[in-house]
C-alpha cells in the first residue's frame, strides 16, 4: 500500500484561546487513521495571514497531506481560502453552483444573502470543490507538486457531513486500498453491555475496527477493514465476526441488513411462510413495518387490530374466560390471540400483542411499558414479558420497542420452520 502522510492544521483564535474545544482534529484524526493514513503532527493558528503562511510551509515540508477547517466563512477574518489560494499560485473563480447554494440556503431560510456572502462561492481556478449541505462555505481540494491541500468549514457539523460524503472518497481515490464494512445487527441487549461483552475486542483489533452504533430499537456493531479489495476485506472482517458470535450469538438477528422487518420478509418468502398479528397496544404497528417492505404481500394476507376484549373474543376466539381472570394485558391473552389469529388466518405463524403503552392506564401490578407478545407456530408458542429498564419512555418508543422484540421472536420462529 501506498503510504500518505497526512496532518491537520485547525484555523481559528478562539480554538487557540481555548474557547472552544477542538473536536474537529480528533475527529479527522481518527477518519484518517482508519483510512491508513498516517497523522504524524496537529497544530492550531488563529486567524492571522502571515502565520497561516509560514505554517503551510512547515506542513508541506514534512506531509503529503494537509486538513485544514476553518476560516473558510465570509467575514473579514477568514483567510484560509484565500492564503492557501494564494500559496498554490491559484487564481480565485466564482463557482456558480456554489453561488446558487448560498442563494438557495438564504432564501430557504426567508432572507436574501448580502454581497458579502458571494466571497464564499470565489474558489480556486483549479480546485476540487466540495458541496456543503448543511451550510453555505463550500470545502476544497487544491494539489500541486504531489502535496494535497484539503479546505472544510469550521462548524463540526458541516465539516464531518463534508468528510463522510465527500472527503473520504477523495482520500480514498488517492491510496490503493478500500475500506470494507461489515453491520451486525442486535436486539436484546443494550449497547453498554454489547460494550462491556466486547471490550477486548474492540481495543485489540485496529483491522478490522469494532464499533458499536445504537440504533432506534437495536444495537449495530460495524466492523470496518482496510484492505486491498472487497474479499480480502471479508477474510479480515469474518474471522472477528465469529468471535462476536461466540460471545452474543443469542442477541444477532442478521448480518449486513437493512432491518429486521427486511430480514423476516425475506425469509418467510424464501421459506414460503406467512405470517399474521393480532395486535392491541401495538395499533398495528407490527402489520405496518412488514408491509413496509416490498414482497410483503406473498407473506402477510390479513392482520387484526382488536383493541376490545370484545374484539378479540369475536374474531380472534379469546376465550372470555381467559380475559376476565388475567386482564387483557396478561400472558395467557397474548397466547390466545397468537394461537387465535394463526387458526383463524391459517398463516404459519401467528403473533399477539398487548400491553400497556401509556402514558396512563399503569396500575402497580401492571405498570405502563408492560407488554407481553406471544408467536405461534406449529412447533408450539412462546412468550416474552416485555418490561423496559426505564421509565418515561413514551408511546411511539414503547410501540416501537414491542414491535423490535415481535420481529426478534418472528425471526426465531421462522428459522426452525
Ligand atoms: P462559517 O462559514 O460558519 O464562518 P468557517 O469555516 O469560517 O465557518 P470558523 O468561522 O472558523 O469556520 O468557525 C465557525 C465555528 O465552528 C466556530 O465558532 C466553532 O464553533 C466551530 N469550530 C471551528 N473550528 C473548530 C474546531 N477545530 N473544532 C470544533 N469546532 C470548531
Amino acid at each position: 500500500m501506498k503510504d500518505l502522510t497526512a496532518e491537520i492544521l485547525c484555523v481559528g483564535t478562539e480554538i487557540l484561546l481555548g474557547d472552544i474545544v477542538n473536536t474537529n482534529a480528533q475527529y479527522i484524526a481518527r477518519e484518517l487513521a482508519g483510512m491508513g493514513i498516517n497523522v504524524f503532527h496537529q497544530s492550531v493558528i488563529g486567524d492571522n495571514t502571515a502565520r497561516l503562511r509560514e505554517s503551510l510551509e512547515e506542513c508541506f515540508s514534512r506531509s503529503d497531506i494537509l486538513v485544514m477547517t476553518g476560516g473558510l466563512g465570509p467575514t473579514y477574518d477568514d483567510l484560509t481560502k484565500e492564503t492557501v489560494a494564494e500559496y498554490f499560485g491559484e487564481t480565485m473563480v466564482e463557482d456558480s453552483e456554489a453561488r446558487q447554494r448560498i442563494i438557495d440556503f438564504f432564501r430557504s431560510r426567508g432572507s436574501e444573502p448580502t454581497p458579502n456572502n458571494f466571497k464564499q462561492a470565489l474558489v480556486p481556478e483549479h480546485a476540487v470543490v466540495f458541496e456543503n449541505d448543511s451550510g453555505t462555505a463550500p470545502g476544497l481540494a487544491l494539489e500541486k507538486n504531489g502535496k494535497t491541500a484539503i479546505l472544510l468549514p469550521g462548524p463540526p457539523f458541516e465539516m464531518k457531513a463534508m468528510f463522510e460524503k465527500s472527503v473520504r472518497p477523495y482520500l480514498m481515490g488517492k491510496t490503493d486500498h478500500i475500506l470494507v464494512s461489515r453491520t451486525i445487527h442486535m436486539n436484546g441487549i443494550g449497547e453498554s453491555q454489547a460494550e462491556y461483552v466486547l471490550k477486548d475486542i474492540m481495543e485489540s483489533y485496529t483491522n478490522p475496527t469494532v464499533a458499536p452504533y445504537a440504533k432506534q430499537g437495536e444495537v449495530q456493531i460495524r466492523l470496518t477493514a482496510l484492505a486491498g479489495n472487497r474479499e480480502e476485506g471479508f477474510a479480515v472482517i469474518d474471522p472477528v465476526i465469529d468471535l462476536i458470535k461466540e460471545r452474543l450469538g443469542q442477541y444477532i438477528f442478521g448480518i449486513d441488513i437493512e432491518n429486521q422487518e427486511t430480514a423476516l420478509v425475506k425469509l418467510l418468502n424464501d421459506k414460503g411462510l406467512k405470517i399474521s398479528m393480532a395486535e392491541s397496544c401495538t395499533g398495528g404497528l407490527l402489520a405496518k413495518r412488514i408491509t413496509d417492505v416490498s414482497g410483503a404481500s406473498s407473506v402477510l394476507e390479513i392482520s387484526f387490530v382488536t383493541y376490545a376484549n370484545e374484539a378479540k373474543e369475536k374474531y380472534l376466539g379469546v376465550k372470555r374466560e381467559t380475559l376476565e381472570a388475567h386482564g387483557a394485558v396478561s400472558p395467557e391473552v397474548s397466547v390466545e390471540m397468537a394461537e387465535g389469529v394463526r387458526r383463524v388466518s391459517g398463516a404459519d405463524i401467528g403473533v399477539g400483542i398487548t400491553g400497556i403503552a401509556g402514558p396512563t392506564g399503569g396500575t402497580p401490578e401492571k405498570p405502563v411499558g408492560l407488554i407481553y407478545i406471544s408467536v405461534s407456530t406449529a412447533n408450539g408458542t412462546q412468550t416474552y414479558k416485555y418490561l423496559p429498564g426505564h421509565k418515561g419512555l413514551s408511546r411511539d418508543a414503547l410501540r416501537y420497542a414491542a414491535t423490535q422484540q415481535a420481529l426478534r421472536m418472528c425471526l426465531e420462529a421462522a428459522r426452525k420452520l
